[in-house]
């Protein structure tokens, strides 16, 4: 604790790569916080709270179902596929809605 690994930065609030499809994904568009691939909607396990950087998981994480509430919309829920934590991240007004659509289908 306390020491920092060459080549981990203090700051992290930058666009990263997505762990699926390899979309450059820019930094939060309006403030409002991003984690995931507007594209295919895969997030990584970076964060224990939205933000902190705080998981060393690391783990690529997968959209396996979507909520509708009234109040905050689409809520896109991940479940980590490397150690199964689940997380719920609302939705970003450039998500490919097509594929929010798409997770919201019964499957089978
Ligand atoms: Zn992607
Ligand atoms: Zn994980």
């Amino acid at each position: 604790m306390g020491l920092y690994a060459p080549g981990s930065r203090g700051e992290e609030n930058t666009g990263f790569a997505c762990v699926r499809c390899g979309e450059l994904i820019p930094a939060h568009p309006r403030g409002s916080y991003r984690n995931h691939c507007p594209r295919c909607l895969w997030s990584r396990h970076v964060d224990v709270f939205p933000g902190d950087r705080a998981a060393h998981c690391l783990g690529p994480m997968r959209p396996v179902a979507v909520d509708y509430s009234g109040k905050k919309g689409y809520v896109l829920i991940h479940r980590c596929t490397v150690c199964a934590a689940e997380d719920r991240n609302r939705v970003a007004p450039d998500d490919d809605f097509d594929a929010v659509v798409e997770l919201q289908r019964p499957s089978g």
